[in-house]
């Protein structure tokens, strides 16, 4: 069954990737949506991460027949109130890279001894602009003082995952992704789309 995804992050494409294969029972092809580069991309302008989650899947839906999911994800820390939150890709900036947004967060962090922190993930699947399901999830972490690891992206060399014992930018992306916000919520994706009987 095809299944298409609206994301141009090569990073986030290359973990869907690896947890449809993980999960998905060689079930699916998945694809980004095609020419997703030239659809101008719609206003993020939900408060929370299902709401911007269900309007890009709705939005980009629209462009195919076939059931497409956009995902809404981001870093929430606890001392900054939640942010960046629904801000995290553009926290130092409209066109901010992930070393800048990193920046940020620790300078805003500088003098913050509680550093608890959580990715949360929200997926949403539509068909033709309607919403079909959302599915969120989240894993609990703890910002380090500078970034450690070559892997992963965003703000994974800044958060420490106890159970590892290493930051998600140390650990390799197969292992993320098992216990990672993404790969919890696409999991209940997975699972949603296993259960409907016309492809089992
Ligand atoms: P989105 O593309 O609007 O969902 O923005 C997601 C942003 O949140 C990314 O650009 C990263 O900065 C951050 N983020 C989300 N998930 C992760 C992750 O697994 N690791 C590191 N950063 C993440």
């Amino acid at each position: 069954m095809r299944i298409r995804c609206a994301t141009t992050n090569a990073g986030k494409l290359r973990e869907f990737r690896l947890i449809f294969a993980h999960y998905g029972r060689g079930l699916f092809a998945l694809e980004p949506l095609a020419g997703l580069g030239a659809i101008s991309s719609p206003e993020e302008t939900g408060d929370t991460f299902v709401e911007n989650a269900a309007l890009k899947a709705c939005y980009y839906s629209s462009f195919t027949d076939d059931l497409m999911f956009a995902d809404d994800s981001g870093l929430a820390v606890d001392a900054l109130g939640g942010a960046p939150g629904v801000f995290s890709a553009r926290y130092a900036g409209e066109e901010a890279t992930d070393g800048e947004n990193n920046r940020k967060v620790l300078k805003d962090m500088m003098r913050e001894e509680e550093r608890s922190a959580r990715f949360v993930c929200s997926i949403a699947l539509a068909q033709k602009g309607k919403l079909i399901a959302t599915f969120t999830d989240d894993v609990e972490g703890t910002l380090l003082y500078a970034p450690k690891g070559p892997h992963g992206f965003g703000y994974d060399p800044l958060f420490y995952f106890e159970s590892f014992g290493c930051t998600f930018g140390e650990a390799e992306p197969e292992r993320k992704l098992l216990v990672s916000h993404r790969g919890k919520a696409l999991a209940r994706l997975i699972r949603h789309l296993l259960s409907e009987s016309a492809i089992q």
